[in-house]
């Protein structure tokens, strides 16, 4: 019997619902050990639409065509194994069976493998639904280039992604793949410009550096950029940087990137570095000129960018303003041209970024009229995790008002998904509480005083600040239960923090800088210039801006409207989750740091989400299912037909003739629900009949 009962055991494990005990230190236990094991993946609940994947830091085999051929074809009356497969197989089947969109939403924080599940599941789809086009590897031929270009070596994650996506796709009523539509969401544009020590820029300009074109753009090693030597790292263990420029030039060739597309491309990724290089000297009292006259660095950024050399000393060194109609030159300091220089340097690289999205979403569209009725798709959202850092600024608030949106979702959506069930199965249940953290989304975004409402406001008026700002949210929210503010306390300490209270916790906040990164303005003159470029990447980058009262789009704004966008999509998709958890700071194969691993299953809603589903049922079987697996229980004790029958009046039956008290189990219109108690009891008797 022990084999058996082991068996039985060992399959609870793979689902923290079927654990005995809710408490957090059991369940932790039940996910190490299987980490010890190289089980990476544990299920949250039967119904297989949550996911917590631990990083294993190493390679497992478990990824190969013939997992992914396993877990396609799963069978009916077995649990599918827990697996990032199980997952994509799961919005795979109910795409096509129900006819509705799937979502699979991917969390965690910087490190946790995000990316790496995301990987996993456009793979899976790739292979199992296939396309008639090719089109599914187009699709996988964008993720080197968005690495290359959106991803860079940080302290935690030596690819870390250094924006967040939102990937669509697309799916005929052949069950094929038939395009795909890629969103992408605040690229970290300050890292153009500035790296925190041990950490590096973008991946593309290391491998434009080494690669056998650099000489095409003027590049040297990486050690002559300013943009790239002041954080001391400009290799990592681990990384080719030459053979990945090679990935992702083929990538790009595939596709279907011209020649001279690549050539501007990589030549404006140039243009960023040699834009970093070029010095000021004063000149007067409050002007500049950039030195020495002639100066390579000016000459071989203006000939990347497509201007005229002189032009953009110009726009670099002063910059013109109109008042009442009347034009005035503005002259810059050495320190203001450099600031100018920076900021056109994030601008190019971050338009750059949005052109390649959007050159990449022609490349993998759907282009077949008669799938525009049909056509379904799942969605696979890999963004950024709750960051609560030492220094939290304006990105840090971006980032975490996203992640309560989406735990948001997650908790609403755990939480309806079991009560509809138990609706449409015609049984008594109890209402079940869950935390909703509709406070603190309004302290951020609602109108009229929320955070970024008042931040967006501030940007619009002619003297805004920070400390305006912060004054602002200060006398609208002291009473807000998410605001703490202490202002004595900032009186005399830090004269510019606010703290707001996450669903992850309390997370403190520097106000400075707000203003500016909310703004993020390019003087207008570096603009125009560049809208005028000689090349067709840089115009369609800068498209001219029309010349009536300029609407003021803030960053803040964007993300916002992105966000509501994309999470009224969500909302009409059925959504899977993967809980991704990094298990240790050190990026090492078999370690488990308990203790961070709790925070983060903490703040994922995990052990709320156990909680949730325990209370209620969560074993479910259909009505058939149930009879398959213990019609053997009610051999030679009552009359129940060998095959056929009403299966609701047979599992009744079976119950029925059973020697425990099984009088919670509930038999509803098409399932029979239970819990963990019957469940092993079932098996036992199972087990032993
Ligand atoms: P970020 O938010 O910084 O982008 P992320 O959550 O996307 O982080 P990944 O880049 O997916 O993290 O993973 C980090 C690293 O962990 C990978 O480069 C890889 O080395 C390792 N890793 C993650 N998942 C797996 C896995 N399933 N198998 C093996 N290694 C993995
Ligand atoms: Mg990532």
């Amino acid at each position: 019997m022990w084999p058996l009962l082991l068996s039985s055991l060992r399959h609870v494990e793979d689902d923290l619902v079927m654990m005995d005990d809710l408490n957090q230190g059991l369940l932790m236990h039940a996910v190490k050990e299987r980490y010890k094991t190289d089980d990476i993946y544990t299920w949250v609940g039967a119904n297989h639409s949550v996911l917590v994947s631990v990083n294993p830091f190493k390679t497992l085999p478990i990824y190969t065509v013939n997992s992914m051929e396993e877990h396609s074809k799963p069978s009916p009356n077995k649990l599918p194994p827990p697996h990032t497969f199980a997952i994509a197989q799961s919005a795979y089947m109910k795409l096509k069976l129900e006819c509705k969109n799937q979502s699979v939403l991917i969390s965690g924080e910087s490190g946790a493998g995000k990316t790496e599940a995301t990987k996993q599941c456009l793979s899976f789809l790739a292979e199992v639904a296939g396309s008639e086009t090719n089109v599914e590897q187009r699709i996988l031929n964008a993720n080197p280039v968005l690495e290359a270009f959106g991803n860079a070596k940080t302290l935690r994650n030596n690819n870390s992604s250094r924006f967040g996506r939102w990937m669509e796709v697309q799916i005929n009523e052949r069950g094929s793949i038939c395009g795909c539509r890629i969103e992408n969401y605040l690229l970290e544009k300050a890292r153009v410009t500035f790296q925190t020590t041990g950490e590096r820029n973008f991946h593309i300009f290391y491998q434009l550096c080494v690669s056998g074109i650099g000489h095409k753009f003027n590049l040297d090693k990486p050690s002559a950029y300013r943009y790239l030597n002041q954080s001391g790292c400009e290799s990592v263990r681990g990384i080719d940087d030459s053979a990945d420029f090679n990935d992702v030039a083929l990538a790009l060739s595939q596709l279907c990137f011209s020649e001279e597309e690549m050539d501007e491309l990589f030549g404006l990724t140039c243009a960023v570095l040699h834009l970093g290089n070029i010095t000021y000297n004063s000149d007067g009292d409050q002007g500049s000129v950039v030195a020495p006259a002639g100066s390579t660095w000016l000459q071989n950024a203006a000939r990347l960018l497509g201007v005229d050399a002189d032009k953009l000393a110009t726009c670099l060194c002063e910059r013109s303003i109109e008042v009442r109609g009347e034009k005035n030159r503005i002259l810059h300091k050495p320190e203001e041209a450099l600031e100018a220089a920076d900021s056109l340097a994030k601008a190019v690289y971050a338009m750059l970024f949005d052109w390649l999205v959007k050159r990449i979403n022609d490349a993998v569209r759907d282009t077949d009229p008669s799938d525009d009725a049909s056509r379904r798709f799942i969605g696979i959202l890999d963004i950024f995790g709750f960051e609560i850092f030492k220094q939290n600024s304006f990105e840090q608030l971006c980032i975490n008002f996203c992640n309560e949106k989406l735990q948001q979702h997650f908790n609403t959506n755990t939480f309806k998904e079991e009560e509809n069930v138990y609706r449409s199965e015609g049984i008594k249940f109890e209402k079940v509480p869950f935390i909703d953290n509709q406070p603190v989304l309004d302290l951020i975004e609602k109108k009229p005083v929320g955070l970024l409402v008042l931040l967006d406001e501030e940007i619009r008026l002619p003297k805004g600040s920070d400390a305006k700002w912060l004054e602002k949210c200060d006398s609208n929210h002291a009473k807000h239960e998410c605001w703490l503010s202490d202002k004595s306390a900032r009186m005399h300490m830090e004269k510019t923090s606010f703290t707001v209270r996450h669903y992850a916790g309390d997370v403190s906040y520097s106000s400075s800088g707000f203003y500016d990164k909310n703004k993020d303005a390019l003087f207008r003159d570096l603009y125009d210039m560049m809208a005028e470029s000689k090349f067709g990447v840089a115009r369609a980058t800068f498209p001219p801006k029309d010349k009536n009262p300029r609407k003021i789009t803030s960053i803040s704004g964007q993300f916002r409207t992105q966000l509501n966008d994309l999470m009224k999509v969500v909302n009409e998709t059925e959504p899977h989750y993967i809980r991704c958890v990094k298990p240790n700071d050190a990026k090492k194969p078999n370690q488990f740091d308990t203790k961070m691993c709790v925070e983060q299953l903490t703040y994922a809603g995990v052990f709320e989400a156990v909680k949730i589903r325990k209370s209620g049922y969560p074993f479910r079987l259909l009505h058939r299912s149930f009879v398959a697996r213990y019609r053997c229980l009610a051999k030679g004790r009552t009359q129940i037909p060998v095959s056929g029958g009403d299966d609701r009046d047979t599992a009744k039956k079976i119950m029925g003739c059973l020697p425990q008290d099984f009088s919670s189990v509930q038999i509803g219109n098409t399932m029979v629900l239970y819990r963990a108690d019957e469940h092993r009891i079932l098996e036992l008797l199972r087990n032993l009949a």
